[in-house]
């Protein structure tokens, strides 16, 4: 892509938005899905007609570093995500209630196949990262797809839920992404799209240093552009309703002592294994979960 335009409504009304001057070689490791250097991303620009944000220049190689990617670190947040991945599950269950096939699309390690298997349904996922594939077949036993979307192997396939949680923020094309996922989508399917909300409360209170803006997305949606995406994809969105997180205390205490004066207290966190990992439920509503149907 070499020309400074709205990904998702074409406009070339775009203004900088932060990190003009960042480079934007990048590598697998930065891209990692526990990558933490919040605020760090490529240069982001701003679209003044549907106020979609968005990388620009792209580093070239974006589907091979996705290939590449391995993260050890993933694999020890796994509890708290498997919660997350139950609560959208049910969200969408209450809407289709009738589903008995779904995709995951960007399924990592088959999180939400599982819990899908778990509960009768005929799940089946695709993931680009090798790595991941692998330790999907290790941990649960589960042959994901290694690739992306559009596949040879899903063409012909229809799904009654297709999900893309924590995806579209990673691909420079979402309005095809949608296109592509929709041709998948029974008539009265439905496709469930989570992504950060950059006009989330704490968006606009964090600024810059809010955790969502980081290297490897690219494309930052609000309520507004999200909408258009789905219509320029030719889908109707249904409800928006706001993702929970879980999240280990370990975890959210290390993020939170970069902001408040609490490091005092880490040498007590870290003696207890339990209270470590206890997973704390966060409704911060900076994460929105679109349910969109043909
Ligand atoms: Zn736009």
């Amino acid at each position: 892509m070499n020309q400074l335009k709205c990904w998702v409504c074409g406009s070339e009304n775009n203004i900088p938005f932060i990190n003009q001057k960042n480079d934007v070689n990048i590598k697998s490791t930065d891209v990692k899905i526990t990558d933490d250097r919040y605020g760090k991303t490529l240069p982001l620009y701003k679209c003044s007609d549907c106020s979609f944000i968005f990388a620009y220049p792209l580093p070239e190689n974006i589907i091979e570093l996705y290939e590449n990617l391995e993260d050890d670190n993933y694999i020890s947040t796994l509890e708290p995500r498997v919660k997350e991945m139950k609560d959208i599950l049910k969200l969408s269950l209450k809407i289709n209630p009738d589903a008995k096939r779904i995709l995951d699309v960007g399924a990592g390690i088959g999180l939400m196949v599982n819990e899908a298997k778990k509960i009768g349904l005929d799940a089946l996922g695709i993931e680009p990262s090798k790595w991941l594939v692998n330790q999907a077949k290790e941990i649960f036993n589960l042959e994901i797809i290694e690739g992306i979307v559009p596949d040879e192997k899903l063409k012909n396939e229809k799904f009654d839920i297709i999900y893309a949680v924590d995806v579209i923020e990673h691909l420079e094309t979402p309005v095809q992404f949608l296109k592509d996922l929709s041709l998948m989508l029974n008539e009265n399917g439905l496709l469930v799209i989570a992504t950060p909300d950059c006009d989330s409360f704490i968006a606009n209170k964090m600024k810059e240093k809010w955790w969502h803006f980081r290297l490897a997305h690219i494309g930052y949606f609000n309520h507004k552009s999200m909408s258009l995406a789905v219509k320029n994809a030719g889908l109707k969105l249904i409800k928006y309703e706001k993702q929970v997180w879980y999240l280990p205390f370990g975890y959210l205490y290390q993020r939170l002592s970069n902001y408040l004066p609490i490091g005092f207290m880490t040498p007590l966190v870290k003696k207890f294994k339990k209270v470590d990992n206890f997973p704390v439920r966060l409704k911060l509503g900076d994460s929105m979960i679109a349910f969109i149907k043909k």
